[in-house]
């Protein structure tokens, strides 16, 4: 078996993965700030973990591991408009702008991401731990690092990033790096320096406030990822989660804290992953420009949200990903191959032919190699067209190799493919009454009838596909 190797940001190199405990796998992935709906590349980010996850369950019988506990947090708190430190919490603005409750759009956009979730075959996780709900924790972790490691200033406590060994080691920066790029606050011994608690302002009334031995206030955003992932995975687990962003500044300060609580240099995590970013030319992939593309967008455009899914897998995790709508148009056309091909293995699975089992070991070696899903898809292909190999088992390595993968191969239909946006009032039933009675009338060589039903399905929008390679009968002109 081709020993499964994941890179390790800390190493910055491929690493062979061996859990810490065999009968307990242990995953954390920083999770969603909910002031807003996810847009697509912090989706992108949950098609990663949701990949890495599966090829973790996927070796685990012959691995001989045991449960697997994955932790996705909800950041409802404590997150400022830049990582470092600087701006105001995500959450409080976006309460103040819209004049609505803070805790009731904390639970609607934390549903929301759930269901995105959902749409994107996104296995639920363990456990989706609330920041909000783990304020006496936090406070507790302050207070056993606080003599050591913090300092106190007028805007709350303080970590002084020179009491723990080596920091930064995970983001490599230059110090002067660094520097240029974290906001300024008076009295901060270092420039890395980050909030563990965040006082408010005399005067100020926020909607999240909490008593503390700082005072009134807010904990730092990067504390509830060091006091959940404990509490919910110990010490020291197997493999932390995040997007490329969270490598600079998020992730080190949770390392940091991390040492601080156990005086060790130990990081929490023996893995430290992080997905490359999706990027949109036309500037739609940032929460807080309140302009951007979500999984909605997607669905309003016509196209089933797995398409979506498998743009993500045609890309490897670390590469950065350009986001385009022909690009997710032929995701959305290669998902409804695959699909076809799989309904027509199933009309003849009972058909002789030699075993799958080549496939199944190239497969797993792609997936093994670092999760890499744009190497295991050509594999796919190449084996659903193989005549040589007997349909049973090619459709029962279409459904070992879909439970890493995700896309529902066996279970979409052709129909839940087509591009429907929303824009379109299109009865579909109708559609299919005028295309039988059309068949009919063909069968019946009928054809000034047939031609006639033609016509008036594409002065109502429907182009009529005779003879389509991928057997559909319709589409929207
Ligand atoms: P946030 O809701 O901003 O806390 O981000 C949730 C997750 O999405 C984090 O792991 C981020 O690192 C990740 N992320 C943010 N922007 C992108 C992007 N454009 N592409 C991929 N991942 C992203
Ligand atoms: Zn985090």
């Amino acid at each position: 078996m081709t020993p499964l190797t994941f890179y390790n940001s800390l190493s910055r190199s491929l690493e062979e993965f061996r859990p810490l405990d065999p009968a307990d796998v242990r995953v954390y992935s920083c999770g969603p700030t909910v002031y807003n709906y996810a847009h697509l590349g912090n989706l992108r980010a949950y098609v990663f973990t949701d990949t890495l996850a599966r090829v973790l369950k996927w070796r685990a019988a012959e691995a001989g591991w045991g449960a697997l506990t994955h932790v996705i947090n909800i950041t409802d708190v404590g997150h400022l408009q830049s990582d470092a430190d600087a701006g105001e919490d995500k959450m409080e603005a976006r309460a103040k702008a819209t004049g609505q409750d803070i805790w009731a759009i904390a639970a609607h956009y934390t549903a929301a991401f759930k269901q995105n979730l959902r749409d994107l075959n996104i296995a639920d996780p363990t456990a989706f731990p609330l920041a909000t709900d783990h304020i006496v924790e936090m406070i507790a972790f302050g207070e056993t690092i606080a003599a050591k490691h913090c300092y106190q200033l007028d805007g709350g406590l303080y970590f002084d990033v020179s009491t723990v060994p080596d920091y930064g080691r995970l983001a490599r920066a230059r110090e002067d790096e660094g520097e240029s790029r974290i906001d300024p606050v008076a009295g901060k011994r270092h420039p890395q320096d980050f909030a563990i608690w965040r006082a408010s302002d005399p005067g100020e009334h926020r909607q999240m406030e909490w008593d503390s031995p700082w005072g009134r206030g807010a904990p730092g955003w990067h504390l509830e990822c060091s006091v959940m992932s404990r509490k919910y995975l110990g010490a020291s687990f197997d493999i932390h989660t995040g997007g490329i962003d969270h490598r600079e500044i998020h992730h080190p300060n949770e390392i940091a804290q991390n040492q601080a609580f156990c005086g060790c240099a130990a990081t929490g995590a023996t893995f430290w992953m992080h997905n490359n970013f999706l990027v949109d030319r036309t500037g739609k992939m940032a929460k807080s420009s309140g302009d951007f593309l979500t999984l909605q967008a997607v669905v309003d455009r016509g196209f089933h949200p797995l398409a979506y899914r498998l743009m993500c897998l045609q890309a490897h995790y670390r590469s950065e990903m350009e986001f385009s709508w022909d690009g997710l148009s032929a995701a959305s056309v290669r998902l409804k191959r695959l699909v076809h091909a799989v309904d027509a293995l199933r009309a003849r699975a009972m058909s002789p032919g030699v075993s799958a089992a080549s496939y199944r070991e190239r497969l797993d070696a792609a997936l093994a190699d670092d999760l890499n899903t744009p190497r295991a898809l050509p594999v796919l292909d190449e084996l659903l067209a193989d005549k040589r190999v007997a349909p049973a088992d090619r459709l029962a390595t279409v459904a070992g190799v879909d439970a890493v993968l995700g896309l529902g191969l066996l279970s979409l239909r052709r129909e839940d493919l087509r591009v429907r946006p929303a824009s379109a009032t299109l009865d579909e039933a109708a559609v299919a009454a005028r295309l039988m009675e059309r068949r009919e009338a063909r069968a019946a060589k009928d054809f000034p009838r047939s031609d006639a039903i033609r016509d008036e399905l594409a002065a109502a929008g429907v182009e009529v596909m005779d003879g389509d390679p991928l057997g559909w009968d319709w589409k929207l002109a």
